[in-house]
């Protein structure tokens, strides 16, 4: 639907209803449309609100499913923050993703340009092999920048707190203080701390700190660094296959050692739909049938899959059937919006949700932005 036939700009100036569930919209023709139609007030631009959060220039996609507005949420959403970095001896230009050390105007305008009103922003930890004075120093300008960026911006974005994982106590400490003093919406971990996985007991007590604050938890793989010999050759494998492998084991031992039994309120959210997990998810269910010498005697209180459908996972998976076949597996009451911006491995991830068919617009509200919207504790 073309911009300016979406938009009555007779004297009542209401916004036309709309036989599409989207439309795009000239910002100036969104910013007086708005005024004029303090029914659709629930968008994101509200008088007092900083100038530069709304008024990026160029064109903002507003998404509308069955009539209403919806404000689309995307969990997974890179950022560095340039200083923290170069303490770790690492240059941001080394990071993939055009932008990727810029909170401000040319991420708005990418965001608006694709439909997302909100990123929840997180950093890869590059830092779990780093000593306790120099990670404590990287994860406190890291979290103040994060939220400062969100204060700046507080309609477009909010953040995951970085954490010291390798040194548990601090990353309980860093989590509370970051969700406590600073506002941040979680923490975002990788899939495994410099080798150890987070089922290991040592983790309990942050597993614990999160489940009492209530924040949600987002996994990013990094790579399978085990297998680096393997991956070389054509076809970035280390990414490729690696990323969504590195969280398929993270989720795997997660289930199977019993740490989703012991903490059993923990809102974890998955990059990349899961990894490969989702997709051959009943296989978790036999082994232990086919192998009973390969069970250490953890009880688990559910099926292996049952806890699938007690996590979060983004919808980056890029076909309308592999986002059915997830939905399928996990319950599309567990999908959220994940972009990987500003590394362009999606930039129709709205479309993807519009445009897959078999899901009802109460279901696609719900990934585009509603269950986020919650977990998050974004007001809507
Ligand atoms: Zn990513």
């Amino acid at each position: 639907m073309s911009t300016r036939a979406a938009f009555d700009s007779s004297a009542a100036g209401v916004m036309t209803d709309l036989a599409f569930v989207e439309c795009e919209l000239l910002g100036a023709a969104r910013a007086r449309g708005r005024a004029q139609a303090p029914a659709r007030g629930q968008a994101q631009a509200k008088p007092g609100q900083p100038r530069q959060a709304t008024a990026a220039a160029g064109r903002r996609r507003e998404v509308v499913v069955g009539g209403r507005r919806v404000k689309t949420i995307d969990v997974h959403a890179h950022c560095v923050i340039p200083e923290a970095y170069a303490l770790l001896g690492l240059k941001v230009d080394d990071h993939r993703g055009p932008g990727i050390g810029e909170v401000g105007p040319r991420r708005i305008r990418e965001m608006d340009a694709q439909g997302i009103d909100m990123e929840a922003l997180s950093i890869n930890p590059a830092w779990y092999r780093a000593e306790r004075d120099l990670v404590t120093q990287v994860i406190k300008i890291q979290n103040e920048r994060l939220a400062e960026f969100c204060g700046k911006y507080p309609d477009r974005f909010v953040a995951f707190a970085s954490v010291a994982l390798q040194f548990p106590d601090l990353a309980v400490q860093q989590l509370e203080e970051g969700v406590k003093r600073l506002g941040l919406r979680g923490a975002a971990v990788g899939a495994s701390v410099a080798g150890d996985e987070f089922s290991d007991p040592k983790f309990h007590p942050f597993w614990a700190k999160a489940e009492e604050l209530g924040v949600l938890i987002f996994i990013h793989p990094q790579s399978t660094p085990d297998l680096a010999k393997r991956f070389k050759g054509n076809g970035w494998l280390a990414n490729t296959i690696g990323n969504p492998l590195d969280t398929t084991i993270a989720l795997s031992h997660l289930i199977f050692e019993g740490t989703l039994d012991r903490f059993p309120r923990l809102k974890i959210c998955s990059a990349h739909g899961g990894g490969y997990l989702p997709s051959y998810a009943p296989r978790s269910d036999n082994s232990l049938r086919v192998a009973p010498d390969m069970d250490t005697g953890i009880k688990l209180k559910k099926k292996p899959t049952e806890y699938l459908k007690t996590m979060y996972y983004d919808t980056l998976v890029f076909t309308s059937e592999a986002l059915r076949h997830l939905a399928a597996e996990v319950g599309v009451s567990q999908l959220v919006i994940g972009t990987d911006h500003p590394i362009p491995w999606q930039d129709k991830s709205i479309d993807h949700i519009l445009k897959a068919p078999g899901f009802s617009d109460a279901d696609r509200r719900a990934m585009l932005g509603e269950t986020a919207a919650k977990l998050l504790k974004i007001k809507l």
